[in-house]
């Protein structure tokens, strides 16, 4: 992904200028093959805007995305066959009619692969691979349950033995006690297949179980990006350790910080200098004036903050008593 621009214009009111919601603005990132990449940041943050324009379900406004050297105007079916998209709710990505079986075929069918006896091995045996009988093939979506179907759509993704696996938020629907048999299928079937993974979620946990390397996101933007244990151990982005806290906090029980409760700032007018200005504990009077860039503070590890020395020694041990 390279200098990645998202903008979607809103309706022009009366004679006002067009305003755009900025999903996007500026986004550089790339995911070798084999890597797991966490992507973490609040709802509204971009993250799934990125996973779409990767995907080439959503046009850039501007900037250049490749995965596999496809740019995302090559043609759908092989797009599909590079890569592939897991997201929130299972019940809403499978076709209601269709039992688990005919919608899996369906997938080899259209791509062509294989003939009859050989898409219903490649089936059953996808099945297997998450764990399900062949007493699914004949289930509807409705006699399922969330974690059940979630295995599901992971088998009709790897189908096409895909190079790019994109998971948006692929717990958060789930209950919690299914939650981590998903987490520990997708880190099996990432490494027996040596997939690339892009794991999208608003929980630190789920990324720092599953990423190699982790990017924070705010309000369109990349703030932090490492690899992951220098992400949970030496991060300096104010709004990371903030995640950071919070988390801790709700495994501890006490108050999250209150620089990530709340709404974050519009994405329509994003505020001006750095982003998190208005939530941040340490903005200073730079901070509102000059946007800082994205930077390199050690090998693999850059930051988007001004005061990123000052964050790491004052924000790191007050903020995030647990790391
Ligand atoms: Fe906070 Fe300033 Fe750093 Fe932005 S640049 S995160 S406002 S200290
Ligand atoms: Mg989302």
């Amino acid at each position: 992904v390279d200098d990645a621009v998202k903008h979607f214009p809103l309706p022009r009111q009366g004679l006002r200028r067009r305003e755009h919601v900025h999903s996007l603005d500026g986004i550089n990132l790339r995911v070798d093959s084999g890597e797991v990449f966490g992507l973490v940041g609040e709802s509204g943050s971009g993250k799934s805007t990125l996973a779409r324009v990767i995907l080439g379900l959503t046009p850039t406004t501007s900037g250049q995305v490749s995965i596999d050297g496809l740019g995302p105007r090559a043609p759908r079916k092989q797009l599909a066959r590079t890569a592939q998209l897991i997201f929130q709710d299972p019940h809403a990505a499978m076709d209601p009619r269709m039992t688990l079986g005919a919608s899996l075929t369906a997938v080899l069918a259209q791509h062509r692969i294989g003939n009859k006896e050989e898409r219903a091995q490649a089936v059953s045996d996808a099945l297997a691979e998450v764990g399900l009988d062949d007493s699914y093939l004949h289930r509807y979506p409705g006699e399922c349950s969330g974690g059940q179907l979630q295995r599901v759509v992971i088998a009709r993704a790897l189908l096409l033995r895909p190079k790019l696996l994109i998971c948006d938020e692929p717990t958060s629907a789930l209950d919690a006690s299914v939650q981590a048999r998903i987490l520990n299928l997708l880190r099996r079937l990432q490494g027996e297949h040596g997939l690339a993974m892009i794991v999208i979620s608003h929980d630190l946990r789920v990324v720092r179980y599953l990423g190699d390397r982790v990017a924070v996101m705010y309000l369109g933007q990349i703030v932090e990006i490492a690899d992951r244990d220098e992400i949970y151990e030496r991060s300096c982005h104010p709004y990371t350790l903030a995640l950071l806290a919070a988390g801790a906090a709700t495994t501890t029980g006490k108050q999250p910080p209150a620089t990530v409760t709340g709404e974050p700032p519009s994405p329509i007018h994003p505020p001006s200098g750095c982003r998190f200005h208005p939530r941040c504990p340490l903005a200073a009077p730079e901070c509102r004036s000059a946007a800082p860039e994205l930077r390199e503070i050690a090998p693999g590890h850059q930051v988007r903050c001004h005061r990123w020395e000052t964050a790491r020694t004052t924000l790191a041990s007050e903020e995030s008593p647990n790391r």
